[in-house]
Order: structure tokens, then C-alpha cells, then sequence
């Protein structure tokens, strides 16, 4: 079950799984709260969209101070749904926020510094959250379907292990809010690139796909123990209200964070 937290008007979600391992803070965010404007309204933290570079800035230190991150060490890729992983050291800190990314076709992030938030951003793609709290390795993967498909969450699985010397059996992660099976209606060319167990035929040539599940079982089949996989079950379409969601809003929609940073 996700825990939901409000800081005065802004919404966010997190993993008790998380939580447990006790030595990350994190969270996923909604468009509640935040100053931006228009069709991005709310706390979008997505630079690419329109939205006005004042205002995302804002929006992320709103994040920042919610959750003790320190603004200027915040670390994003440049993400195109790629599996492509980045280990991030602490000459790093702050691109892609208030420092110019050169994380090109970057979707994941895997760091063991301290004090170094990790985020990716998304609208209905599947964000996921890693910890190994033994080794002390956290990482933040955006997996959209063609991620899914390419497995980028077992390309940052497999850097924790080989690079920081993590424990399958140990990690723990959580899968954040995204669009749901119960919305993801895909064409025969998307559907026939998924295991038939993730799919749900509906209507004529179409499917409804499970991603949330896909990762899930990605990370399963990595060594991952059941318990320390936190599926959140929110799904981005039916909760537009509060969540940014690209299939319901098209290109004009702003994008939403997931965070995590090793304490
Ligand atoms: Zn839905």
C-alpha cells in the first residue's frame, strides 16, 4: 500500500518497503501543489514541456525542501526511452537540474553518494526505485514500454550489483505511480512484444498491457525477493486529477518526479 504525504497543497506517494530499509529518503510526486502554470499547471518538474525554466526550478526546490534534498545536487538525465544507465559520482551533482545535463539517452541513475538525489521524470511511464541498503547503492529507472521491453530496470539491477557489490536478495524497490493495465491500450505491434501473461485482449486487434506487472516481474526474475518489491498499484489515467498523465493530456501534459536519495 503507498503511503500518501501532504505538505501544505502538494500530494506525494511513497513505499513503506522503502521506508524500511531506513537509510534513503524519497518520494513520488503529484501535479498538486506548485506554481506552474497553464497546461502544465501544478508541481511540474519537466524542463522539455513549455513550461517556464523559473518555474520548474521552483517547483523542484519546493520538492527539495519537503523532503531535505539539497536543490543543487539534484541529478537527471536527458531520458528517450532508452536502457541506458548512467552511474552518477559526486562531480556530477546537479546536472540536469540547475546544472546543463550531458546524460544524453539517460534513463536510469545508480549512485552510492551520499546526499546526491537521484530523479526521473515521467507521465504514465513507470518509475522505479531501488535501494540496497548493505551496500549502499540506490538508483531511479524510467521505464516507459519500450524500456520495459529492453529491460532497463535489470541493466540497473546488474550496475548495483557488478559496480557496488549489492545483494539481489537484499534490494528492495518500489514501482510508483503509471499507467495501469486498466488503461494502457496498445495495437497488436506494441502488445506482441510483452509476454502473453501481461496481456488483456479488448475490443478488436487490441490489448491492454500490464507494465507495472512487466517491471515487477523483471525485477523477480533478477533474484529480487517478493516482499521487497512494493508495486504502489496507482495508476496515472484513472487518478488524472492529481497525476500528470501523457495518454489524457497529449504533449501538454508536465511530468512528474520520482526521487530518491542515499542519507
Ligand atoms: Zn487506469
Amino acid at each position: 500500500m503507498p503511503k500518501k504525504i501532504v505538505f501544505d497543497d502538494r500530494v506525494y506517494f511513497q513505499s513503506d518497503v522503502l521506508n524500511e530499509s531506513g537509510c534513503v529518503s524519497h518520494c513520488f510526486t503529484s501535479k498538486c501543489g506548485g506554481v506552474s502554470c497553464g497546461t502544465v499547471k501544478g508541481l511540474n518538474l519537466g524542463y522539455r514541456v513549455g513550461d517556464k525554466q523559473e518555474a520548474v526550478d521552483e517547483n523542484y526546490r519546493l520538492v527539495a525542501g519537503d523532503f531535505g534534498f539539497d536543490f543543487s545536487r539534484i541529478t537527471a538525465g536527458r531520458q528517450t526511452h532508452s536502457s541506458n544507465i548512467r552511474i552518477i559520482t559526486e562531480s556530477d551533482a546537479g546536472k540536469g537540474v540547475s546544472r546543463e545535463s550531458e546524460f544524453e539517452n539517460v534513463d536510469g541513475l545508480v549512485t552510492n553518494v551520499k546526499g546526491l538525489p537521484l530523479v526521473v521524470y515521467y507521465a504514465d511511464c513507470v518509475p522505479i526505485l531501488l535501494v540496497d541498503e548493505t551496500a549502499g547503492v540506490i538508483a531511479a529507472v524510467h521505464s516507459g514500454w519500450r524500456g520495459t521491453v529492453a529491460k532497463i530496470v535489470k541493466n540497473a539491477v546488474d550496475i548495483m550489483i557488478s559496480d557496488f557489490g549489492a545483494d539481489s536478495e537484499k534490494i528492495k524497490a518500489a514501482i510508483g505511480p503509471s499507467i495501469g493495465l486498466c488503461c494502457f491500450e496498445t495495437g497488436e505491434e506494441v502488445a506482441c512484444q510483452f509476454d502473453d501473461s501481461l496481456l488483456e485482449p479488448w475490443g478488436k486487434e487490441k490489448f491492454k498491457v500490464d507494465l507495472q506487472k512487466a517491471n515487477e516481474n523483471i525485477l523477480l526474475s533478477c533474484g529480487l525477493a517478493q516482499r521487497n518489491v512494493d508495486v504502489l498499484k496507482i495508476c496515472t489515467v484513472c487518478n488524472n486529477d492529481i497525476l500528470y498523465s501523457y495518454r489524457m493530456e497529449k504533449e501538454a501534459t508536465g511530468r512528474m518526479g520520482a526521487f530518491i536519495s542515499l542519507q
